[in-house]
């Protein structure tokens, strides 16, 4: 078991070796309000399944969920029961960039897993609510609840950015809706930018993520959020589609469950140990934080934290 010393020297290795890569990466623009991030922020947090934790860099720092957020709607539809919630999508990770329509399209309608986008909007189309507001409130409720905790706050510029843009998202949607894959195209795509847009910080996503290192359980306030089974789909989805197209380097450098999103935040999991939030929003080519994945290196190779070993 590491102890909390070994932790915070870890932690100071993995932000050196964040700081060495930052200036590789650019921050998003496509949704313009992310576009005025500072590059050179980086924070990391982590939760053990004891209540302790250790933090570096700018952990207080705020930025909106973006991708992360597809781990928490699929455990929020879990968490409701929702049936047959992989009958439309399926759990093969796609090779494509976490927008492409390609597969899509030759599959009629069917997204390949829950945390492409399209994949996550099928998603977001089943959280309970007939409005998109209240399918957006549950997830919101369901993210305090297990917490004990009041529900994070939305971006709102985040949000307005995104849905005066996100136009692409919106024809994955529709073209879903063809198929009869969701109803309400319009409604739903409101519900998955407002999740994207749900603000947190390092030191909050760990929190949010330490169910799935504890199969399912809030280890905290002992709330069952998920089943072991649905933890363990969950953290196998991660593991395969968490990445999208860069997950194969991923799971080679770095060898964790984890969810990268395009503000430039990472959740990963050891699994029986600890939840790890990074978050620097100078992104590689793939939409993924560079300073993220360089820490999340330097930690799991310095702990010997890959699942692979
Ligand atoms: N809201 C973003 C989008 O749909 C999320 C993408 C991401 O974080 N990879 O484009």
């Amino acid at each position: 078991m590491t102890t909390e010393k070994e932790l915070q020297e870890a932690l100071e290795r993995a932000r050196q070796a964040a700081l060495r890569v930052l200036h590789q990466g650019r921050v998003a623009t496509y949704i313009p309000e992310l576009g005025k991030a500072d590059p050179n922020l980086f924070a990391m947090s982590v939760h053990l399944l004891d209540g302790t934790k250790a933090s570096i860099g700018d952990t207080d720092r705020s930025f909106s969920m973006q991708s992360v957020s597809k781990v928490f709607s699929l455990a929020a539809a879990m968490h409701a029961k929702c049936e047959d919630l992989f009958a439309k999508v399926s759990v093969e990770p796609s090779g494509d960039a976490f927008h492409s329509i390609v597969l899509l399209e030759e599959e009629e309608g069917m997204p390949r897993n829950p945390f492409v986008n399209a994949g996550a909007i099928a998603i977001s189309n089943r959280l309970p609510g007939t409005t998109a507001k209240a399918r957006f409130e549950y997830l919101r409720r369901f993210l305090g609840d297990m917490c004990g905790e009041h529900p994070p706050e939305m971006d709102s510029n985040v949000w307005l950015s995104e849905t005066n843009t996100g136009h692409r998202n919106r024809a994955l949607a529709h073209f879903m809706q063809h198929w009869q894959v969701i109803e309400d195209a319009d409604g739903t795509i409101d519900t998955y930018f407002r999740q994207c847009a749900i603000s947190v910080t390092a030191k909050s996503l760990a929190r949010y993520g330490l169910f799935l290192a504890n199969k399912g359980v809030d280890p905290l306030t002992e709330k069952v959020v998920i089943s072991a089974e649905e933890n363990k789909m969950l953290l196998a989805l991660m593991t395969t589609c968490g990445l999208y197209d860069a997950v194969g380097q991923f799971a080679v450098d770095v060898g964790l469950p984890a969810k990268s999103g395009v503000s430039g935040g990472i959740l990963a999991i050891v699994p029986g140990e600890m939840s790890i939030a990074a978050f620097g929003p100078a992104l590689d080519g793939k939409g993924n934080s560079v300073g993220g994945i360089a820490a999340l290196q330097s930690l799991s190779n310095e702990l010997g934290l890959s699942l692979f070993n």
